[in-house]
């Protein structure tokens, strides 16, 4: 049989722990025996970051922008603990933050859906992708402990001197303040990511806010969001049958519990925070979701929504039997593939892709799945296999 051939390489960033070994399982058992695999490797790994004093990932995101797409394991973001394990020169930076930052995109996070794994809502059918913005806001927020009776303002001072004041609010008494920012580039920037993405998965977008209630802040999401679409993706959305939908946050929660699922739901910061692990959680695992940062350039990330899985690596390291769940770090690869397929018009490249998923899909609809899908399936006569053998049961099937 001969192999796929590529023309263009992916960058592919290698990670940390557990998922490190999944990582060339992946490779060997799944990628390598039917495609000619064209990578431009860097090394992610916590060891080889603290060698490289971090440049390592700097050159993964510029060679991310050269090339167009990206497929990236799970990294250990450094912690008092890991300066001790790896006996680090510094406490590095998170890998995705670095990343996020010169690629300035915005995170899609979808779960993965197979028979045997329900919704915890019964009404959703199709899978729901959150799309949250990553910039300011409470996460940039500055605050202050009001000690007693005073007035607390907000001052805008221009360069040029002009001032703008308004007061917050005279205090008889104790209280808190709280003073928070976005700029228009990033709201625009995360705007033009979500559009992009709903015309490139062909599903609806869902936007929303608190407008009504705070008339200058959040009406600027929806204002900027309204006049990007009218300017720029009206009609591509017309043509490609899909809809761009404004709501009140409060009312976009209650229709999307009502809902069937199947669109984009963009959120800013916060909610997105709080949302994603709502939508995760009630879809079964986030072993079983995809991450996705794409960028307003159109450049493409495909990594996993979980961590390193440390438990499990060093009940690895110890000799032990692992049973840990690939099927994310599976979809960051066939992401990536199709998406490389697609830029490059190479076919049997994307097919591999749907091949490869429906393969990994129909291994746990079959009965064979790792532990943590094991204790939630309604399957009954489930085989719950160890991390090799759930990656081999699907090379089989494939
Ligand atoms: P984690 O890797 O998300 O795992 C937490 C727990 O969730 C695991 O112990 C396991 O539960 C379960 N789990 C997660 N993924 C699983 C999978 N694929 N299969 C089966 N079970 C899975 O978080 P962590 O172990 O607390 O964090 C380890 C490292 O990951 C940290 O250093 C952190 O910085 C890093 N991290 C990286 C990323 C990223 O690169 N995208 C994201 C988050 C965290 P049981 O132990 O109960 O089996
Ligand atoms: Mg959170």
């Amino acid at each position: 049989m001969s192999k796929i051939q590529m023309t263009t390489p992916l960058v592919e960033m290698d990670g940390d722990e557990m998922t490190r070994i999944l990582w060339k399982m992946i490779k060997d058992e799944l990628l390598l025996p039917f495609i000619d695999l064209k990578t431009e490797y860097y090394d992610l790994g916590l060891e080889h970051r603290n060698e490289t004093d971090d440049q390592v990932t700097f050159d993964s995101a510029e060679a991310t922008k050269k090339y167009g797409v990206a497929v990236k394991c799970a990294t250990i973001t450094p912690n008092a603990a890991r300066m001790d394990e790896y006996d680090l020169k510094e406490m590095w930076k998170s890998p995705n933050g670095t990343i996020r930052a010169i690629l300035d995109g915005t995170v899609f996070r979808a779960p993965i859906t197979v028979k045997g794994i329900e919704p915890t809502v019964s009404k959703w059918k199709k899978p729901i992708t959150i799309a949250r913005h990553a910039y300011g806001d409470v996460y940039k927020g500055v605050e202050i402990k009001v000690p007693g009776a005073g007035k607390a303002e907000l001052v805008y001072t221009g360069e040029d001197g002009t001032e703008i004041r308004e007061t917050i609010h005279e205090f008889d008494g104790a209280g808190i303040i709280q003073g928070m920012h976005n700029v228009d580039k990033s709201i625009e920037s995360f705007a033009r990511s979500c559009f992009k993405y709903a015309l490139d998965t062909k599903q609806d977008l869902w936007f929303a806010t608190k407008d009504t209630i705070s008339k200058k802040y959040d009406h600027t999401f929806k204002d900027i969001f309204q006049e990007i679409y009218d300017a720029e993706y009206a009609q591509q959305f017309e043509a490609a049958g899909i809809e761009y939908f404004y709501t009140l946050i409060d009312d976009a929660v209650a229709r999307v519990m009502k809902s069937e699922g199947g669109y984009i739901w963009a959120c800013k910061n916060y909610d997105g925070d709080v949302m994603s692990d709502m939508i995760s959680s009630a879809f079964g695992s986030l072993a079983m979701m995809t991450s996705v940062l794409v960028s307003p350039q159109g450049y493409y990330e495909y990594e996993a929504a979980h961590g390193t899985v440390q438990r499990h690596y060093y009940k690895h390291l110890k000799g032990e039997e692992t049973s840990t769940n690939s099927v994310a770090t599976i979809f960051a690869w066939t992401g990536a593939l199709r998406k490389r397929g697609e830029l490059d018009g190479n076919k049997e490249l994307m097919e591999f892709a749907d091949k490869l998923e429906k393969a990994t899909l129909d291994t746990i609809e079959s009965g064979t799945m790792t532990k943590d899908l094991a204790l939630i399936t309604t399957l009954e006569n489930v085989n719950a296999v160890n991390s090799e053998d759930f990656i081999k049961a699907i090379a089989e099937r494939l």
